[in-house]
């Protein structure tokens, strides 16, 4: 018998464990997984004590990378003294300072915070917010929801509805709530068209409209799809005329994801209400908030048949609630958003460069991330994302395309020696993929 005690784990996860967004049979029969013991700073350690660059962040997450002194720290004193309460009819400290912290660097205007744990609930407590806000404010004909093609903000079956990528709605449908579907653009050439065409959803259907819900300016899980911030200014201007809210979905591109702490500032605009997490904890508890205007809370005001009745059970947990606040003392003490400037430089010079190798596609980037696509040419390319994987992991990296986007989104205190490891790693495995065999 093996005594690798990597062994066992795989044995046991092959047995039991169902995998996120993974086709098992597959898995299963072929796949190897990496199987990781440790992390630290940017990079993840395997059981055998190798080390892989952290492409990703851990799922977009870890903001500050892994195992951050100062988040430990803050876990470690908050865990001594209290772990969990709940937040119906009790307060504490965590919970209060983090609501003040965050406040202070939100776009203007958001002044109150609904806690939840984590992405999809809190684009759902937007949505819930938003239907009962109308319900109850003399507008009960809004019900109805519009946001972005290839749109993405989460798993629940609420905002499973908001979603625009087909491949995660087709299980679903005939059982989603019915969501008008607006067109980003894709390039300058046609941010007139998409403005025009927002602009006529809104003349026309805004009556009946409860929000609209869209990603800041990145579509992430779309495959890093940007689009021009007018476009979310002309979301604003028009949601103001409709007297329609417009939620803004900062899970992914909030805490500095783009440059700015929020992806909404590129467009100088404030949702009415935001959705944060990810970054929110840095990727180290589930912990996430929606913040709303004041006039969205003062909706709910008054006898207590207007009350939000709504709340899960690990909201504003303590611990979350400790680590989220670290979070931005570090973000504000260590000036991370400046410090990540150069970064984000090196990200665009490196994929710009990369417009050169054969059968690369669109090379893109906007703050820590860049993004490219494997071109169209190759018969092959079913799976050439995933040989650009598997050859990133055997040169240390972790570098899970989406499909045959590759892109790169590392904590945003990557050190820089990792980060220029990274992106050579980026080039020669795109290079190495994506040759004639
Ligand atoms: C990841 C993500 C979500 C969902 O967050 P979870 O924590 O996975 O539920 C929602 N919206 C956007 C934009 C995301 O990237």
């Amino acid at each position: 018998m093996s005594s690798d005690p990597r062994d066992r784990i795989v044995e046991l996860d092959k047995r039991r464990v169902w995998h996120p967004y993974t086709a098992m049979q597959s898995y299963r029969e072929r796949v190897d997984p990496l199987v990781v013991a440790e992390a630290h700073g940017a990079r993840l350690v395997d059981t055998r004590g190798r080390s892989y660059i952290d492409a990703n962040a851990s799922w977009w997450s870890c903001a500050l990378g892994h195992g951050h002194p100062r988040l430990i720290e803050a876990l470690r004193r908050q865990s001594e003294r209290l772990c969990h309460t709940s937040l119906a009819g009790v307060a504490h400290e965590g919970a209060s300072e983090l609501a003040e912290a965050i406040c202070r660097v939100a776009p203007s205007g958001l002044e109150h915070v609904f806690y939840s744990d984590n992405g999809s609930t809190a684009v759902e407590v937007a949505m819930k917010l938003a239907l009962q806000y109308w319900a109850q404010n003399g507008r009960p004909e809004r019900k109805r929801f519009a946001a972005l093609q290839e749109g993405f903000h989460g798993e629940t079956l609420g905002v499973t509805a908001l979603g625009g990528l087909e491949v995660f709605r087709r299980p679903f449908e005939g059982a989603l709530l019915d969501v008008l579907r607006v067109a980003p653009p894709r390039s300058d050439d046609a941010l007139d068209a998409a403005c025009a065409a927002l602009e006529r959803t809104l003349a026309e259907s805004g009556d009946s409209l409860a929000a609209l819900v869209m990603e800041s300016v990145v579509q992430g899980a779309a495959g890093m799809k940007f689009y021009a911030p007018d476009f979310l200014r002309a979301a604003r201007q028009l949601c103001d005329r409709h007297d329609v809210f417009l939620v803004c979905d900062e899970v992914f591109t909030g805490y500095g994801r783009t440059g700015p702490m929020w992806a909404c500032e590129h467009a100088g605009i404030s949702p009415d209400m935001l959705c944060s997490a990810k970054g929110f904890s840095a990727g180290m508890l589930p912990m996430a908030a929606t913040l709303t205007t004041r006039r969205v809370f003062e909706g709910f005001l008054g006898a207590a048949d207007r009350a939000f009745y709504y709340g899960h059970t690990f909201c504003g947990n303590p611990l979350g609630a400790a680590v989220a606040r670290e979070v931005l003392a570090v973000f504000e003490e260590e000036r991370v958003l400046e410090a990540a400037k150069p970064k984000a430089e090196r990200i665009a010079q490196s994929f710009s460069e990369m417009e050169a190798l054969p059968g690369v596609a669109r090379p893109r980037a906007i703050g820590m991330i860049g993004a490219l696509d494997l071109g169209a040419s190759a018969d092959y390319l079913a799976d050439a994302g995933w040989r650009v994987y598997e050859e990133a992991r055997a040169r240390g990296a972790y570098l899970r395309p989406l499909g045959n986007v590759v892109y790169v989104a590392p904590p945003l205190n990557i050190p820089d020696a990792d980060l220029e490891e990274l992106l050579a790693i980026v080039r020669s495995s795109v290079e190495v993929a994506l040759a004639p065999r």
